[in-house]
């Protein structure tokens, strides 16, 4: 499948080998060396996955995650992070925006390779049963664009953004301890701590807006989404 990859990076090295390689693999690599080019550019790309450094200079990494996350058009397009380090401070950041994955430097290119099929595997034939629009309370969610929609308000989400939800409102007025969505939702990724589900909850709940005031924590043991 030749995958249209956007690539924003600014050291030069990185992508000529990340471009040499997957052009090589047939697909096609819009690469980007400022956030800003393209940020210019957004309008006109579609593409199947983004790989986005965490350092750039001028606008950062984060700052561009934003503007994609907040463009609708953009809404179901995973997005890997590359970081520096393998600092876990530096991980938890990267998910904590709503990252897909990310990829730690230096990497071989048939790593990032592995992370790009997995990650447009999961967000075009994601393992949900239902591939409708499910109604659930007053939501509706569809899992084909990780979109919630309750009264007319759409909220685009991330992938795992999107599952945590799932599992809260499918589950809602029952406790769900942070060990059990660190099992559903990131499985055998072990090092994965109690922290980044704290993070992910706070991350829905902003996005959700009133409605974020739903997910209640159960001190000690974990959340609830309130079924009133
Ligand atoms: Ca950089």
């Amino acid at each position: 499948m030749g995958l249209d990859v956007v690539l924003i990076e600014d050291e030069e090295d990185v992508v000529d080998f990340v471009t040499y390689f997957l052009q090589k693999e047939g697909y096609q690599v819009f690469p980007f060396l400022r956030g800003e080019d393209f940020l210019e550019k957004m309008d006109t790309l579609l593409p199947d996955v983004i790989i986005l450094d965490l350092m750039l200079p001028g606008i950062d990494g984060l700052e561009v995650f934003r503007y994609i996350r907040e463009y609708p058009r953009f809404g179901n397009v995973p997005v890997i992070m590359l970081t520096a380090k393998s600092d876990p401070l530096d991980v938890v950041l990267g998910l904590e925006v709503g990252a897909d994955d990310y990829i730690t430097k230096p990497f071989h290119p048939r790593e990032l390779l592995a992370r790009i099929k997995a990650v447009v595997r999961r967000t075009s034939f994601s393992s949900f049963s239902e591939r409708e629009v499910l109604k659930i309370g007053n939501f509706w969610l569809d899992s084909d664009h990780l979109m919630v929609k309750e009264n007319g308000k759409e909220t685009y989400l991330s992938w795992r953004e999107f599952r945590l939800f799932e599992l809260l409102i499918k589950n809602r007025g029952k406790i769900i301890s942070r060990q059990q969505i660190l099992d559903s939702i990131w499985g055998e990724d072990n090092f994965i701590t109690d922290r980044v589900v704290d993070v992910y909850i706070a991350n829905l709940r902003k996005k959700l807006g009133n409605s974020g005031n739903k997910i209640v924590t159960v001190r000690g043991v974990g959340y609830k989404f309130e079924s009133s």
